[in-house]
Order: C-alpha cells, then structure tokens, then sequence
C-alpha cells in the first residue's frame, strides 16, 4: 500500500504563489492514507487564484485522466501551473498528459506494508517519500532510471537510449529536453543537494 502525504508549505507555496492554478485531486487512495481535511485547509487557504478543480477517483487510471482533460481544458488553458494532490504515479499520468504545462504536485509518496492497488506499469513510483516531481519535469529518477541516480545521468546514454536497457529511454535526457522545455532548467539544482530519505507517514 501506498500513503501519501501534503508535503511542507515552505516547498510548495514558493512554486505556486500568485500563479493561477488548475488543480487535480486524486481520491482513489482516501481508504489507504490521504489527508483529506489536511488537503482542504491547504487548498482552501492557497492566496493563487484557482481556476478551476477536478477531484476524482484514480488518478492513475490513464484514459479516465484524458477524459477530465478534455472535460477541463477552458480551464487548464487559463492555468499558469496544474497543482496535482496525488501519489507520484497520479502525478506521472497529469505530467504525461500535459507536457508544454508546469505540472506540480503538493504530495509526498510513502510505501507501506501490505497489497499494492491499481497501478499503472507505465509510470511508475517507487514511494520513495520525498517527491522529486516538482524538479524533474514530472518524470521520476527514482523509478525510471535503471541506477536510480539522483545527481543527473551516468554519462552512458547512447541516443536517448539507457546504457543497461537499450529497449527504454533514458529518463535523465527525458528530464533535461522536457527542463529545457519548459525553462525550467534551474530547478536541477534541486539534485545537488541530498534527498530527504527521513519524510515518513504522520500518525
Ligand atoms: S520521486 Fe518518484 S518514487 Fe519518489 S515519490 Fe516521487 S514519483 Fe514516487
Ligand atoms: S543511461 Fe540514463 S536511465 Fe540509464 S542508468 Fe544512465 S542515467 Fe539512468
């Protein structure tokens, strides 16, 4: 099972202040360990102006997420950021789905004893606590790249391909193109500093 939690204020606000926001809210895992009221205070106590939410069931669930796309897509269209309260595979799916947008998530994923639910085998999350997705465009070092490197790519990619699979891309040069992308090649500063591995679920 997975638990997911807000992640600290001082990480998200500086990310989305005075931006105007579209968010996605997953409550597929309520029953697991999402934080309901936590999320409504946060939300409801956000000064961005929010054009528009969605809350569903199963953030995970690729086509059920294209579908509120195109439900919402006046309002993700206004959307300066796309803020996603979900687990990191949730937030995979939005980030893969809106790719010329600043997809961010205010959650941490943490790994719990017991059966692990739907997932989806496409975008994947190891739970490793401390979410990187803010930082790496949406795609995740931790469960996509073959050595979980953390510090930026070992230098053995061979044309977008990974050195110990050359079946998958490499996930660092998907990470800098979609950076470089979005201008938001800074953030990479982020890995030069030691991840967090003590974020652990709240009682
Ligand atoms: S960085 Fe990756 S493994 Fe860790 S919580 Fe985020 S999506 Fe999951
Ligand atoms: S080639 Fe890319 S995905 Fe593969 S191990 Fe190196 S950095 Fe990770």
């Amino acid at each position: 099972m997975l638990a997911v939690q807000l992640k600290a204020e001082e990480e998200i606000l500086p990310l989305i202040s005075s931006k105007r926001l579209f968010i996605f809210e997953c409550l597929g895992c309520r029953d697991v360990h999402y934080p309901v009221e936590q999320a409504k205070e946060f939300m409801d106590g956000l000064k961005a102006e929010i054009v528009g939410k969605a809350t569903l069931d199963y953030l995970c669930h690729r086509e059920f997420v294209e579908e509120y796309i195109k439900a919402y897509a006046a309002e993700i269209e206004k959307a300066q950021v796309v803020l996603v309260s979900s687990c990191g595979v949730g937030v995979q799916v939005v980030s893969s789905l809106l790719e010329d947008r600043l997809v961010y998530t205010c959650c941490d994923t943490l790994n719990l004893n017991g059966f692990q639910g739907l997932t989806v085998k496409e975008y994947n999350c190891d739970q490793c606590g401390e979410c990187y997705l803010n930082y790496s465009g949406g795609l995740c070092p931790v469960a996509l790249c073959s050595k979980q490197l953390l510090n930026g790519p070992c230098g053995g990619s061979q044309n977008g391909k990974c050195e110990v699979d050359p079946d998958m891309p490499c996930v660092w040069q998907q990470i800098v193109d979609r950076l470089a992308t979005l201008k938001q090649l800074d953030t990479l500063d982020r890995f030069g500093t030691a991840k967090n591995w003590n974020v652990s679920p709240v009682s």
